[in-house]
Formats: C-alpha cells, structure tokens, sequence
C-alpha cells in the first residue's frame, strides 16, 4: 500500500479553503494519483493551472480600459495517465465523485456532471476544431478557493485545454487561442457571460509580470512586478459576492449614460469613456451620480497607465500608492464596495508595513489585495483577523502569493 506524504483534504474547497491553502510538488501529485486510480506502470504527468489577481484596473474594461492581473504561484493542479480507451474519468480532490466522459459519444452539457462540465467543454471545442482528445485519467487538486474571485473556473478550463493541447504537441500551444477558447466555453457550454480576463491572466501569464491587456483588442504588454521586500497578501471576505451581477449592469448602463452625454456636447465623438478627460466630465455631466462614475473609470484609468510606469522603475511604494487610490476610488466615486471589502482593505492600512491595499474584482464581497513588508506578514494578518471579525462576525483567509507562470507542467 503506498501512503501520501500528507493527507488531502477530501471536503468542498470551501472547507479547504479555510484551513489555508499548501502548495504541492510533482511528487505529490503522482502520490495522488496513485491512491486515487492505483498503481501502475503508465507515465504520469504533472500539470499546474494558476488562480489569477486583478492588480489595478477595476471596472474599466468594458469602458476601453486597461486591466493589469497577474497569474498567482497557486491554482489547480492536475496528475494524468493516457488510457488505450476513449474514456475520460476525472475525479477532483476538492469535490466528491468522478466524472466519467465517453469520448465517442457527443459531449453535452448535463447538470450532473458539475464542475465536469468545464473540462468536458474544452474538450467538446478541441474536438470541434479536429484536436485529439485522447483518454485518460486525471485527478485534480486545488490550493485556491472556489467562487471567491481568483479564478478557479477559469484556471480549470485552461488547465483542460493546455493538457489536451500538450499531449499533441508541447511546441505548439498558442495561449491567446486557448485563452479565447476557454472564454468561449465558460460562456457557450458552461452558460457564465464573463470577459477574457481570466482565461487570458491564467493562460499567457507570466513569472513575476502582470499583464497589462485590452480585453476588446486583446492587444497585452508584460510589466515586471519584482515585489523585492514586499508580499502580494491576497485577503478573501469569505463572503458570497451579492448584488453583484445587478449592480455590475446598473454601473454599465450609467457608464453608457455618461459616454452619451459627453458625446453630445462634443463635435469630435468619443469612442469609450476611458477616452474622457476629467474637464469633459465637469463641464457636461450635471447628474452627481453618473459623474462619479465617470470619475472613477478615467482616473483608474490613468491609475494603470501610472501602474505600468511604476514597475517599469521598480518603485514598488508608489505602485502601493496607486492600489490603495484605486480602493478609495471604488469605494467613493464607483461604489462597489461594502462593509467587507471597505473594513478589510481599512484595517489592513492602519497595520505598519502595509504599503497599499484595495479590493479586487468585481466587487461587493469576494478578496482584496495588499502589499506587505515580508517581515510583517504574519503579524498582519493576524491583527487584520481579529480587526476584520470584530465588525463583520466573519473570520478572513489569506493567502501570499507571488505572481506565477501560466498554466505549465509541474516538474
Ligand atoms: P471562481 O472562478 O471565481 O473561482 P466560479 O463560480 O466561476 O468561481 O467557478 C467555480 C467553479 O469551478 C466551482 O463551482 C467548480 O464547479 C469549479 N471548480 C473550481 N475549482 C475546482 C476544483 N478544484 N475541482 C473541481 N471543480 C472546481
Ligand atoms: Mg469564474
């Protein structure tokens, strides 16, 4: 009998989730896979697909802005063998059950199938396009929560389509492709309308860069992020974002609202707000409500270009500077917040060593960002907790991370 070096959790990654998350190494993951399907003298093969974090850049992509994620050093991991069969089973460490595909059948959608339906749609668009899709079994690991905003579903569709893709030919892979493929997947086969962030952050990231991308041309420069004596600290309000999908539509028709009036008062049109100078925003936009909107999105916008600039002269305080701004820009004038977010990003200001910190992503719950003195982290998240739980009766997870590889294997 072989015994794993530690034992993995077998419960819901929310579970996981609260007792911090552990890296794992290529010989783990081969232990995995042998307590899971057996022993045997096939290869293994060891995958890494990461979570991902929105630096700066929040609620501008759909205005013609920049967003600025990072792939993390985290995400979900994958072991695989090639079967002589067409049959794909797949089981995950973090979810009970095994799902099992028969690829000489059409690949559905089927609700039972679960998070299968991920995996199972990049393979259906690999199939489409004439890749093989060969069979195997394939056991996952996760060290990222799910639903908490870094990523997840994106990191496992990317995963299932770089393993495929791999397997054809590790020379080959065009990342933007896969990234394209996986956005499609999420929002065809799986049903979820989200942008290209993600798949794109998860699959072209790169070690110790962010990305600085237009989501609508796609058009992406790297910046180097070398944190040098500072933590990337990512901090989860272990609450269920809320309100997010209707607040997230109300903020994109006031933005439309706010193209609109500009335009009108201007001979020579705007294409996107980003476009907007603060000027055109006093002098023809009335309502107080849109204004801050409009505010918000031109002045974030100016925050990443500032951002990109910054790395590029390694000035890591003034970087802080401009994700704590971005915070306080959210919070007053876009108003996506809320008492988690604000009380997290707050508390973790008021701690000696905390450089910048803001929320991330959509909003409205889910994790926020800080940068910490190396020295200081433990005691940082210690008194953000305590501080944290006093107001919300929630206790927080964190998470260190550095800014990773795209998907790759695990050697
Ligand atoms: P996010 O992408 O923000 O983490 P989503 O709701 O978009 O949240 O995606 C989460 C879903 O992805 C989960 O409900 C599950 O179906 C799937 N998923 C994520 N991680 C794993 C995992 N380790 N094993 C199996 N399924 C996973
Ligand atoms: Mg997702």
């Amino acid at each position: 009998t072989h015994h794993p070096k530690h034992s993995f959790p077998t419960r819901r990654s929310s579970d996981l989730f609260k007792r911090g998350w552990r890296k794992v190494n290529r010989e783990e993951m081969m232990q995995l896979f042998k307590n899971e399907y057996g022993v045997d003298n096939r290869e293994i093969k060891t995958f890494l697909s990461p979570g991902r974090v929105n630096l700066i850049g929040e609620h501008i992509d759909y205005n013609g802005g920049f967003v600025f994620p990072g792939a993390l050093t985290v995400g979900i991991y994958a072991a695989l063998s090639l079967r002589d069969d067409n049959k794909i089973r797949m089981r995950s460490k973090n979810v009970a059950g095994e799902v099992i595909v028969n690829l000489d059948e059409e690949l559905v959608y089927k609700k039972e199938d679960d998070w299968g339906n991920y995996p199972k749609g990049v393979m259906k668009a690999l199939k489409d396009l004439g890749h093989e899709v060969p069979g195997m079994d394939i056991v996952l690991y996760s060290n990222i929560p799910d639903g908490a905003g870094l990523s997840s579903s994106a990191a496992l569709e990317v995963l299932m389509a770089y393993i495929i893709l791999y397997l054809e030919n590790p020379e080959q892979i065009d990342r933007v492709e896969v990234s394209k493929l996986c956005q499609k997947v999420e929002n065809e086969f799986v049903g979820v309308n989200c942008g290209i962030m993600d798949q794109f952050a998860v699959a072209v990231g790169k070690k110790d860069h962010a990305i600085l991308l237009d989501c609508a041309s796609l058009y992406y420069e790297y910046a180097p992020l070398n944190l040098g004596d500072y933590s990337l600290v990512i901090m989860s309000t272990n609450k269920r974002r809320e309100l997010a999908d209707s607040k997230y539509n109300e903020r994109r028709a006031e933005c439309e609202k706010a193209l609109e009036i500009i335009n009108e008062n201007k001979t020579e049109k705007l294409e996107n707000l980003c476009q907007a100078t603060l000027e055109d925003i006093e002098s023809f936009i009335k309502d107080e409500t849109i204004k801050k909107r409009a505010i918000h999105v031109v002045t974030e916008n100016e925050r990443v270009k500032n951002s990109m600039e910054m790395l590029k002269a390694n000035d890591i305080l003034g970087f802080g500077k401009l994700l704590t701004a971005s915070h306080m820009s959210l919070e007053n004038d876009y108003e996506v917040t809320g008492l988690h977010l604000d009380t997290l990003v707050h508390e973790a200001l008021k701690i000696e060593g905390c450089i910048g910190a803001r929320m991330t992503g959509a909003g409205f719950g889910g994790c926020a960002i800080a940068l910490v003195d190396n020295a200081k982290v433990e005691e940082f998240k210690e008194k953000v907790s305590v501080a944290y739980k006093e107001v919300t009766e929630i206790t927080p997870s964190f998470y260190t991370s550095n800014i990773g590889e795209g998907t790759h294997v695990l050697n």
